[in-house]
């Protein structure tokens, strides 16, 4: 197969089972486009029933002997695959920008923080270990240990092709487990470079397996028998199917969805710092980011200078093709139709008589999946835009009148990924921090994403299950307690003697 981040010519994906590149049986395809040009690199097989079946049939032939092997082997293949993906750093961001369309630095973070969970991954010795307790009853020992499950599952979103991934395998696999990766059919490319990587690092055929494919693929992953455990991340319409699919064919799921993020701006907010958390949040990655911040709730008087220094940091964002310009300001969306659905809702935005401070369907380059720039200004919390996840550059701006009613507008949408408020003052903080119903808060910060050493905590419609991702409650997820209890009587030593 030419190399995906060079070639120019359109290449058909395969599946990566067993070690080995093999045609899917598919016979419908998406295309796989490079937003900043609106052109189509690749095209992805929609994979059957029968190609997951063998995937998961080599997955669970090669569990046996890769969960046999020792801990410290696993662990030093993770070592090296960690020293690969640095050798490969900015090929994997290139590939990432070429089919996501986000800037070369945002696909360097997307990388670096996959990358920060194969370190986590590469030091899993300690936390397989459990705990032990001698002589919990006349002469009897208690111990403990974490086992891996057997077969796991993965199924992405297309908004980090290199992160969301590795949020799951490297963890997974550590623990002892195999795996079969379904990534998004929009952003394929990134996900094969990374097992092919995982193969070059030491990894045995059949522990890592990747099949491209929809939603016939992602059906039979989650009611597949030999699967033990199904990790989600995307949509929450979709994670919800997921996680009642795959539960009720008993397995154990975690399933994380969309959000709708407020940024709460009290008035003794440093404005400087402040604009530019709310600028990342809500345009970077083009707005299509689960912790992106989707509604600034500026409380009292503070509001009037906030939308006009927003108003002119938008004027400096850059729209350009991120391939070609690693200085974009920001780039395209993912495809047509997230450009078209974007443009409507601006559309909508304005016919509904909302204030359209920073228009983004003006100004936009003639190629790609352009959507500039937008906010909203005079938005109530009765609003669609107030309650649906817009996946875009599309910022709303609600003005309230204290914190109390800024955290219930925050709290109304129903989801519950994160939430941030920009203050002074510890005791605001502390208070939002309670009131608050999410997973992840920023007290001064934009983006609250947990990272490796801690889960991914969506709550509410944000996330369905229980063991988050990656982190402590990735390892639990991956594993499950073995405990035993062993009685050795003194008495024998006494008999014989010795
Ligand atoms: P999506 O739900 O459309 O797709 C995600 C995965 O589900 C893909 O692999 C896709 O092939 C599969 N899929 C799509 N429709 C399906 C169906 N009907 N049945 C079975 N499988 C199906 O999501 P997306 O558009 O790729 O990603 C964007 C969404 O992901 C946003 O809502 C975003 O908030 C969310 N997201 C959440 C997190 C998180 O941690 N909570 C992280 C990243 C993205």
């Amino acid at each position: 197969m030419p190399s995906p981040t060079l070639s120019t010519d359109i290449i058909t994906l395969q599946n990566r089972i067993g070690g080995q590149l093999v045609a899917s049986s598919g016979t419908e395809y998406t295309a796989v486009n490079n937003p900043s040009h609106g052109m189509q690199i690749a095209r992805t097989p929609h994979s059957t029933a029968s190609d997951v079946d063998q995937a998961v049939a080599a997955a669970k032939e090669a569990f046996a002997s890769w969960k046999a092997t020792p801990v410290l082997k696993r662990a030093s293949i993770m070592f090296r695959y960690r020293e690969l993906l640095e050798q490969h750093f900015d090929e994997l961001a290139a590939l990432v920008t070429r089919e996501n369309g986000k800037t070369i630095p945002e696909s360097q973070g997307d990388v670096r923080r996959g990358i920060e969970v194969v370190e986590l991954a590469s030091g899993i010795a300690s936390q397989l270990k459990g705990g032990r307790l001698p002589n919990i009853a006349g002469s009897i020992d208690g111990e403990s240990s974490r086992e891996p499950i057997g077969v796991c599952a993965g199924i992405t979103p297309f908004n980090f092709p290199a992160m969301v991934p590795m949020w799951m395998f490297p963890l997974a696999i550590a623990c002892g487990n195999t795996f079969v990766l379904k990534p998004s059919e929009k952003t394929p490319l990134t996900a094969m470079r990374l097992a092919e990587l995982a193969t070059e690092a030491g990894l045995p055929g059949g522990v890592l397996n990747v099949v491209n494919g929809a939603q016939e693929a992602v059906e039979r992953l989650c009611t597949h028998p030999d699967i033990a455990a199904v990790s989600f991340v995307g949509s929450t319409k979709v994670a919800e199917i997921v996680y009642r699919t795959a539960s009720h064919a008993g397995k154990r799921v975690q399933s994380a969805g969309g959000a709708k993020n407020a940024m709460v701006v009290m008035p003794d907010a440093d404005l400087d710092s402040t604009v530019r958390a709310i600028i990342g949040a809500a345009y970077g990655c083009a707005g299509q980011r689960c912790m992106a911040g989707s509604t600034v709730l500026a409380v009292g008087p503070i509001v009037d200078e906030l939308v006009a220094r927003l108003k002119d940091a938008i004027g400096e964002i850059t729209l350009l093709p991120t391939d070609e310009h690693p200085d974009a300001g920001m780039g395209a969306v993912i495809d047509a139709s997230a450009r078209e659905r974007l443009l409507k809702t601006i559309d909508h935005i304005e016919a509904d008589g909302l204030t359209l401070v920073a228009d983004g369907r003006k100004g936009l380059p003639e190629a790609g999946y352009f959507v500039g720039p937008t906010l909203v200004d005079g938005v109530t919390v009765d609003k669609d835009v107030a309650q649906t996840e817009l996946f875009g550059p599309v910022l709303t701006l609600g003005r309230v009148h204290s914190l109390p009613e800024a955290i219930d507008w925050a709290n109304s949408t129903g989801y519950g990924n994160g939430a941030v408020i920009f203050t002074k003052d510890g005791g605001t903080a502390r208070y939002f921090k309670q009131h608050v119903q999410c997973g992840m808060i920023g007290v001064n910060v934009g983006v609250p994403a947990a990272m490796a050493a801690f889960s991914f905590s969506g709550w509410n419609r944000s996330f369905f299950g229980d063991l988050h991702v990656q982190g402590e409650e990735g390892v639990y997820f991956y594993t499950r307690q073995q405990v035993s209890f062993t009685r050795w009587d003194d008495e024998y030593v006494r008999t014989q003697g010795w």
